[in-house]
């Protein structure tokens, strides 16, 4: 009787052992460093006093980096926005628990809002306020501040955001995206609806479109409206 207590003893061991070794976490490359830019000459022409020789040719090589960007997306047409590629193949619940983190300024918080609500109207996600667990999906709103530094110039960086995808295998297996979005604090041009549905746009898994009309242009066109496209490619990440 001893014995045989022993015996199933050392096999429900062995069977923990299993378990335990077969339920480890996959490390998934992430790219958290999407960012979205504007044009410094938008910015210049705020204050439009500045006359220089040097602000006129940075202005020129800039224009030329605008038109022959938007050229291309006028011959470009894409059916479906497209997907970051540590989403591609993931089978992700639609729900997402948000909160934003410490000392967020009105503003900031107030573009996230109306970029949530944008993606709620669309019925393939649902944002919800809250924690969420770890096996649930979860989006850190943030702000941040980078200056840009002499080499960056005829650009500013106005956020940035990404999916990261956490995945175990095995035992308990899930896979949940625990997210980030966040706004560059340094240019309030940053807190902006069209800037905050970009970076959400990352968090939910989309990447960049070389179509200007999509929120998921790299480069600042005001837009808050999900296009055919947009819709196309978060529908495939989410249809499940
Ligand atoms: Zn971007």
């Amino acid at each position: 009787m001893k014995l045989r207590t022993g015996v199933l003893w050392i096999v429900l061991l062995l069977a923990g052992l299993f378990v335990f070794t077969r339920s480890e976490f996959k490390a998934i490359p992430n790219k958290l460093a999407t960012e979205f830019s504007q044009f410094k000459t938008e910015l210049a022409a705020d204050n439009s006093t500045s006359t220089t020789s040097g602000v006129s040719s940075t202005q020129s090589a800039t224009t030329t980096s605008v038109s022959s960007s938007s050229a291309a997306a006028n011959t470009v047409t894409t059916e479906q926005t497209p997907i970051e590629p540590n989403v591609q193949n993931k089978t992700l619940a639609h729900t997402y628990y948000y909160h934003f983190a410490a000392n967020m300024p009105a503003a900031a918080k107030q573009a996230f809002v109306a970029a949530i609500a944008t993606y709620n109207q669309t019925g393939i996600v649902k944002l919800v306020a809250g924690a969420g667990t770890a096996e649930q999906n979860q989006i850190t709103f943030f702000v941040y501040h980078k200056t840009m530094t002499a080499a960056q110039r005829g650009t500013v960086e106005l956020g940035h955001g990404g999916p990261n995808i956490i995945q175990r295998i095995g035992w308990g297996a899930y896979t949940a995206n625990h997210a980030r979005a966040g706004l560059n604090a340094t240019y309030t041009a940053a807190f902006n609806k069209s800037v905050a549905v970009h970076e959400l746009g990352h968090a939910l898994g989309l990447d960049h479109s070389t179509d200007s009309e999509s929120v998921m242009y790299p480069v600042e066109q005001g837009k808050t409206v999900l296009t055919a496209a947009d819709l196309a490619g978060l529908k495939s990440i989410y249809s499940n």
